[in-house]
């Protein structure tokens, strides 16, 4: 049997299809008790699927950073009063049932809810939550009637969910029929973390199918230099040699992530198999994740401390998705003080920043 076919079969996906071997820790059982005894809470709950893959990589520790990201806790059914089942609002930007519209020249397409390994602390829960399947053909047909009569848009996410848990068959049907419905060029993002969590999924016969497109770009989710196994690698590797471009959005989580040697390493070494870290996203307000929400001020100094020591080529964006649906902004350190008069040297008017060694330096506002 094929590795990506048995990767499937053995996903795990109810509690006791974990190892006879393994042992769940106290918070990651009372999750499983309470998933039983309450019957509401279970409708609400992310389902669990672990690929073998992802299992693989899990340590020793009760806290390792692996096993934080895909095996539930307790503290999931902790939701605070400012936490919501669609933080980003993505349903008030869905003018058509399966896409988000909420850039002028960008929309993002639901492929499908369904994930490979489901991320613990997805922010997009309450759709993966519900038993969406796969796009139907007439949704398809709505979400394209509505991209092809407006010209503004030039770029189409595909995400969910994630699109790889389609076969290829349906994902490459889907692709070809983007291309033949709307005819002028468009960018085409694929959203997925296939390449971490199950790299078998992106063997050669897929990524030589993917390449034949043009136009498309990867984006995937590595959280930490460990998730770059050796399958992992080989997949990059492959994309890369196949001119298929590929950027990482890492997200910023306790206790997986949030210290700048961990970040600096998953950033290099990301830069060494040729993937652009483009994203590190604060924490979205998705109900029941606080147990992995860095405070911002917090993520801001981590984010200074990095600057100073990795290569810019290897520094992602630090933004977050404003709550209620105001979309990604980047949180920007200023260095910029202010406009300055007689006080720039030769420059009448000067802006005045602070460097990084805290001098002051001026640049002309003329
Ligand atoms: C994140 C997102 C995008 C892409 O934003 P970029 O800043 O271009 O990466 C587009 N549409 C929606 C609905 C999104 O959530």
């Amino acid at each position: 049997m094929e590795e990506r076919f048995r990767q499937r079969r053995d996903t795990i996906r109810r509690r006791k299809d974990f190892p006879a071997d393994f042992s769940l820790s106290p918070g990651e059982e009372e999750f499983f008790r309470r998933l039983g005894s309450e019957e509401k809470a279970s409708l609400r709950s992310l389902k669990l699927a672990i690929t073998p893959h992802y299992f693989s990589l899990i340590g020793n520790e009760e806290d390792d950073p692996i096993r934080l990201q895909a095996i539930p806790r307790v503290e999931e059914f902790d939701t605070l009063p400012y936490e919501k089942e669609d933080p980003l609002e993505d349903l008030r930007y869905s003018p058509v049932e399966r896409l988000v519209h909420r850039y002028r020249d960008r929309v993002l397409i639901l492929l499908t809810g369904e994930c490979l390994t489901y991320c613990r602390h997805c922010f997009r829960r309450h759709f993966s939550s519900h038993g969406s399947g796969a796009i139907q053909g007439g949704q398809l047909e709505a979400v394209l009637d509505y991209i092809r009569g407006r010209e503004d848009i030039h770029e189409v996410i595909l995400s969910g969910g994630d699109p790889l848990s389609l076969e290829d068959e349906r994902f490459f049907g889907i692709l070809r029929r983007i291309q033949e419905a709307v005819p002028r060029p468009l960018i085409i993002r694929i959203a997925t973390r296939a390449p971490v969590v199950m790299p078998q999924r992106m063997a050669p016969p897929f990524l030589d199918g993917l390449a034949d497109f043009p136009r498309v770009f990867l984006i995937t989710q590595f959280n930490h230099p460990r998730e770059l196994s050796r399958e992992s690698g080989a997949v990059l590797d492959a994309c890369a040699d196949r001119g298929i471009p590929v950027y990482n959005q890492a997200v910023l989580l306790k206790g997986v992530n949030d210290s700048v040697e961990t970040l600096s390493q998953l950033f290099q070494r990301l830069l060494e198999f040729r993937v652009k870290p483009y994203y590190l996203f604060q924490g979205d307000l998705a109900s029941g994740t606080s147990h992995f929400r860095v405070p911002l001020d917090r993520g801001m100094e981590l984010y200074r401390q990095l600057r100073q020591r990795i290569s810019g080529l290897a520094m992602p964006t630090y933004a977050v998705d404003l709550p209620g649906g105001g979309g990604k902004v980047p949180l920007v350190e200023s260095y910029l003080d202010t406009l300055v008069e007689g006080e720039g040297g030769e420059a009448q008017r000067a802006y005045r920043f602070t460097g990084p060694d805290g001098l002051n330096y001026y640049y002309p506002a003329e």
